[in-house]
C-alpha cells in the first residue's frame, strides 16, 4: 500500500471491489451512451445503422454490438460534418478549448472533463514542493496543457517548457532545481547527455529524482539506466489524444498500467470487435464515460495490448495493461491469437544463441500451423533444450506455440526479411 494515498480523492475509484467497479462502469456507460445518442448526430447514425438502440447498451459486454470508430472514420466525418464530425454533444459556444491532432482532427473539450489526469501524476509521486518541467508541447496538442493541469492538481509547481532547445532545458532544470521531468524517455536521455557534455555531473548538480513518461515505449534497458545510473524514479502512462485522455497509468510497483475508471477500456479482436480476456493480445478500444462533451463510443486506438487481473500490491484494484506491444496493422492472427511482430521479436531477442529467425505461418487441413526457422551463432548448443525454452517463452508471451522449430544453416534466412511470413491462402 502507498499508505498516505488511500482514500485520497485521486484514487478513491481505483480501489473499488470488482463487483462495485462493474456496477459503476455499467452505470456510467449507460449514461454516456444515452447522452451521446441524444446529442451527437453521428453517434445516433452509428447506432441506427447497426440496428442498436441505446437501451440495448447497459453493460460493457453489450458494447460488442456496436462497430468500432477509428481515426480514419473521424477524419472523414469531420470533413463531411465540419468541424466536429457530428460528435459534439454540447452547444458549440460551451466548448472550452479545441485541440488539433494530425489529420487534422478537431477535439473539443470542456474543462471539467479533465480532472482525473492528476491520478497518474500522484501515483508517480508528484506532490506540493515538486518543481516539474513539462516538456510536452503546449501548441495545438492536448498534452502540454492537460498534463500541466494534472500536475497542478497534485500541488506541483509547473514550468510550461514545451519542446525548446536542449541547452535551455538543461539550464532551466539546473537553475530552478527541477525535481520532476514530464516528457518522453528518449528526450530525457538527450537532456541528460547534453548536461554531461556541458560538464555537469548529472546526479550531483541536478535535483531531478522522478520522471513521468508517455507517448513512447520505455525499453527496460533505458528504464534501468534512469533508475540505477541516475537514481530517477520512472513511471509511465498510456494516453490517447482523440478520446481526450490518459487511459492507464503505472503505480509504484511499475508492473503494468492500471486502467482509469473514467473510461471503459476493451481489448478486442480488431477484425470482429469481440472482447478478449486477460492475457490475450488485442486492440485497445476506448469509450470515455466522464467526458460527456464528445459522443465517441468505442474508439479504436490501433494499439495492441493485453491486460492482467492479478492483484497489485499497491492496493489499487483496477486491472492493468501489461504493455503496448505494437500496432494492429502489424499483427498476424494464428489459431485465434494475435501475434504482434514486435512482441515476437522480443521473445527471440532474449535468446542470445540465435543469430537470425523467421516465423512462418501456414495452413494445413483447416488448421493454422507455425514454424520457427532459426539460425544459430554456434551450432554446438543443445538444440532440443533451446527449442523447448524458446517455445515456452513464445507461448508465455503470445499464447500460442510453434508446431515445429527448424534449425537451418547459416545464410538460409535472407538478411532483409519479414519477421512473420504468412503463407496461408484462403480459398
Ligand atoms: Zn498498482
Amino acid at each position: 500500500m502507498e499508505g498516505a494515498q488511500r482514500g485520497d480523492s485521486f484514487d478513491e475509484l481505483e480501489i473499488m471491489s470488482p463487483e462495485e467497479r462493474e456496477k459503476y462502469l455499467n452505470q456510467k456507460l449507460s449514461e454516456a451512451v444515452d447522452n451521446a445518442y441524444q446529442n451527437a448526430p453521428s453517434t445516433r447514425e452509428i447506432f441506427d445503422r447497426a440496428g442498436v438502440s441505446p437501451s440495448q447498451i447497459r453493460t460493457v459486454k453489450d458494447l460488442e454490438k456496436l462497430p468500432i470508430t477509428r481515426k480514419t472514420d473521424l477524419i472523414e466525418l469531420q470533413k463531411s460534418k465540419p468541424p466536429y464530425g457530428g460528435f459534439l454533444t454540447i452547444p458549440e459556444e460551451d466548448v472550452n478549448r479545441v485541440f488539433i491532432s494530425p489529420g487534422p482532427i478537431y477535439e473539443p473539450l470542456h474543462a471539467e472533463a479533465v480532472k482525473w489526469f492528476a491520478k497518474t501524476f500522484y501515483a508517480a509521486g508528484f506532490r506540493k514542493g515538486d518543481i516539474a518541467l513539462n516538456t510536452f508541447t503546449y501548441h495545438m496538442s492536448p498534452a502540454g496543457i492537460l498534463f500541466h493541469e494534472g500536475l497542478r492538481d497534485c500541488g506541483a509547481t509547473v514550468i510550461p517548457m514545451g519542446v525548446g532547445s536542449t541547452e535551455t532545458q538543461v539550464q532551466t532544470m539546473h537553475d530552478l532545481k527541477v525535481t520532476g521531468f514530464v516528457g518522453t524517455p528518449s528526450f530525457l536521455m538527450t537532456v541528460i547527455k547534453r548536461a554531461e557534455e556541458m560538464g555537469y555531473d548529472f546526479h550531483r548538480d541536478f535535483a531531478l529524482r522522478k520522471a513521468w513518461f508517455t507517448g513512447e515505449m520505455l525499453p527496460l534497458s533505458l528504464r534501468k539506466n534512469f533508475e540505477d545510473d541516475y537514481e530517477i524514479s520512472t513511471a509511465q502512462a498510456y494516453a490517447v489524444t482523440e478520446p481526450g485522455g490518459c487511459l492507464a497509468y503505472e503505480c509504484s510497483q511499475k508492473s503494468g498500467m492500471h486502467f482509469m475508471d473514467d473510461y471503459v477500456v476493451e481489448i478486442v479482436d480488431p477484425e470482429t470487435g469481440e472482447q478478449l480476456g486477460p492475457g490475450e493480445t488485442g486492440e485497445i478500444v476506448v469509450t470515455p464515460i466522464h467526458n460527456k462533451t464528445w459522443g465517441l463510443i468505442r474508439f479504436g486506438t490501433g494499439d495492441m495490448s493485453y491486460y492482467t487481473t492479478d492483484p497489485c500490491p499497491c492496493g489499487r484494484t483496477a486491472n492493468r495493461l501489461v504493455a503496448i506491444v505494437g500496432r494492429a496493422g502489424d499483427a498476424t492472427k494464428v489459431r485465434g491469437m494475435f501475434i504482434v511482430t514486435k512482441q515476437a521479436e522480443q521473445v527471440f531477442a532474449s535468446f542470445p544463441q540465435i543469430s537470425a529467425f523467421q516465423v512462418v505461418v501456414n495452413r494445413k487441413a483447416q488448421r493454422d500451423g507455425m514454424v520457427f526457422n532459426i539460425e544459430l551463432k554456434d551450432e554446438a548448443v543443445d538444440q532440443k533444450k533451446l527449442a523447448d525454452e524458446l517455445n515456452k517463452g513464445f507461448q508465455d508471451m503470445c499464447r500460442v506455440k510453434a508446431d515445429k522449430i527448424e534449425f537451418v544453416p547459416k545464410g538460409t534466412i535472407p538478411s532483409e526479411h519479414k519477421t512473420i511470413v504468412d503463407e496461408r491462402t484462403w480459398e
